[in-house]
C-alpha cells in the first residue's frame, strides 16, 4: 500500500478549486474564519504544511512497560496498538480539523455536556474539556482505555473527563441525555469497520432533542483512473509468475478494493458525488444503498480503476468545516479506495462511463463491505459493459 506517487505539493489552486467538493482541510489554529469559502487560502496552508517534517507514518510499536497483553490481544484489539494510534494522531489533517472544529467554534461546547464515542486516546474529550465542555463522557472499548484514563489525569483534566472502558452499546452512562456527541468513526470506504452504527445507536439513545452530533455529514464520491502501470504490477503480476500461471490468485486480488494513494493525474474524468448521509438524521439501514453514477471524460485516456473517496463536514460549525479525503486533497490516512475493472477501458474526451454502486454490509460479518459494480461505456473506440463484485475485508 502507498507506493503511489502522492504529488500532493505540487497541486495548482486551479485544481483544488475545480475540485468536486469544496471542503478543504484548513490548518488554522487561531483565525475564526475557516475553510469552505476560504478554500484558496486554505489550499495555500495546506501545501505549506507540506513542509513539515513527519515521521514514519506506520509508526512504531514501543512496548508498554508493565502491559501484560500478548500479540494476540493486539490482534483483536487493535486499535490499541499505539503505532495505530499514532498514525491517526499524525494525521494533521484530520486531527487538525477536530481541534479547529472545537476551539472555533467554542460556542457550541460551553457548559454542554460531551459523549466522545471511540475516545482512544482522548485527544478529542481532551480538545472539548479545554473548549469549555461541562463534562465530557470519553467511552472505549479497547485497553487504550487505561492510557486514556492516564492522560486524562496527567494533563489535569479529571474533574472534567470521565473515561469509560467498554462498548458503546454496553456501557451506562450516569446521565440521562447529552447534549454533544463527537466522534472520529470513518473507517477506510467511509464505511468500512461500521462504527457509523455505534454512531447511530448512541444519539438514538443518548442524544437530547436538540443535541448536534459532530460531524454531521459525510458524502462518498467516485472517479476513474487511468493506472496501466500499477494494474500490471498489482493485477497483471499473477498471469505468469516464474512461467507458471497463477491467475486464481489476480481474481482474488481483483475483488478485493485496495487502499492506496492515486495521483490526482491519474484521473481521467469527472468525480462524482455518489451519497450524503446526514448523521444527525440516517438510519443504520441508510449504509445499504444503490446509486447510479455517470462519469464523464475529461481527455482521451484509459480507464483502469474506479476510486472512491469520501469527505465530512460539521455543518454546525460558526462556518462550514470539514476535510477531503479525494486524490486532489492533502493525503490522508484513509488514503484512497481503488477498485480495478477487468476491462481496460479506451474512452474518448466527453464519452460517459454510467453505471451504478451497490454498497451494504456483509451479511456474516457487517464490519466488512460488500460491494457491487456495475458499468457500461458505448464509446466510439471501446465498448463495454459488465457487473463485478468487490469485498472489502
Ligand atoms: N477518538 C480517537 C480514536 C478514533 S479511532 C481519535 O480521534 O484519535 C476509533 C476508536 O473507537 C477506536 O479506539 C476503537 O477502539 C473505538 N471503538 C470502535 N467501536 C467502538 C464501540 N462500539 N464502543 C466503544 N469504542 C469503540
Amino acid at each position: 500500500m502507498g507506493r503511489r506517487k502522492n504529488n500532493q505539493t505540487s497541486m495548482s489552486l486551479n485544481n483544488a478549486q475545480h475540485q468536486a467538493t469544496k471542503i478543504c482541510f484548513n490548518d488554522d489554529d487561531d483565525e475564526e474564519n475557516s475553510n469552505l469559502d476560504d478554500s484558496i487560502v486554505a489550499t495555500e496552508k495546506a501545501i505549506a504544511m507540506d513542509d513539515v517534517t513527519m515521521s514514519d507514518p506506520n509508526g512504531s510499536f514501543v512496548d508498554g512497560g508493565d502491559d501484560d497483553n500478548t500479540s494476540a490481544d493486539y490482534y483483536f484489539d487493535s486499535y490499541s496498538h499505539f503505532g495505530n494510534m499514532q498514525e491517526m494522531l499524525k494525521d494533521v489533517v484530520r486531527t487538525k480539523t477536530y481541534q479547529n472544529v472545537i476551539f472555533q467554534n467554542k460556542f457550541l461546547f460551553k457548559d454542554k455536556i460531551v459523549l466522545d464515542v471511540g475516545a482512544g486516546t482522548g485527544i478529542l474529550s481532551l480538545f472539548c474539556a479545554k473548549a469549555g465542555a461541562a463534562h465530557v463522557y470519553a467511552v472505549e472499548c479497547s485497553h487504550i482505555a487505561n492510557m486514556a484514563k492516564e492522560i486524562v489525569e496527567s494533563n489535569g483534566y479529571s474533574n472534567v473527563i470521565t473515561v469509560l472502558k467498554g462498548k458503546i452499546e454496553e456501557i451506562e452512562l450516569p446521565v440521562a441525555k447529552v447534549d454533544i456527541i463527537i466522534s472520529e468513526w470513518m473507517g477506510y470506504f467511509l464505511l468500512f469497520e461500521n462504527m457509523l452504527n455505534s454512531v447511530l445507536y448512541t444519539r438514538d439513545k443518548w442524544l437530547a432533542n436538540d443535541g448536534i452530533v459532530l460531524p454531521d455529514k459525510a458524502s462518498l464520491y467516485l472517479t476513474a483512473i487511468e493506472d496501466a502501470e500499477y494494474k500490471e504490477d498489482k493485477i497483471e503480476f499473477w498471469n505468469n509468475v516464474y512461467g507458471f500461471d497463477m491467475t486464481c490468485i489476480k481474481k482474488q486480488a481483483m475483488g478485493e478494493p485496495l487502499v492506496d494513494t492515486v495521483d490526482q493525474n491519474q484521473i481521467v474524468t469527472n468525480c462524482q458525488l455518489l451519497k450524503t448521509m446526514d448523521i444527525s438524521k440516517m438510519a443504520s439501514g441508510d449504509t445499504s444503498f444503490t446509486v447510479p453514477f455517470k462519469l464523464v471524460a475529461e481527455r482521451d485516456d484509459y480507464i483502469h480503476a474506479l476510486v472512491a473517496y469520501f469527505d465530512v463536514s460539521f455543518t454546525k460549525c460558526h462556518k462550514l468545516m470539514g476535510f477531503s479525503t479525494g486524490p486532489r486533497s492533502r493525503a490522508t490516512h484513509w488514503k484512497q479506495t481503488v477498485l480495478y475493472l477487468e476491462d481496460v477501458l479506451t474512452i474518448c474526451q466527453g464519452e460517459a462511463l454510467t453505471g451504478s454502486m451497490t454498497v451494504a454490509p456483509n451479511k456474516k460479518n457487517p464490519r466488512d463491505i460488500d460491494i457491487t459494480i456495475k458499468y457500461s461505456l458505448n464509446g466510439q473506440r471501446c465498448v463495454a459493459s459488465r457487473t463485478q463484485h468487490y469485498k472489502m475485508r
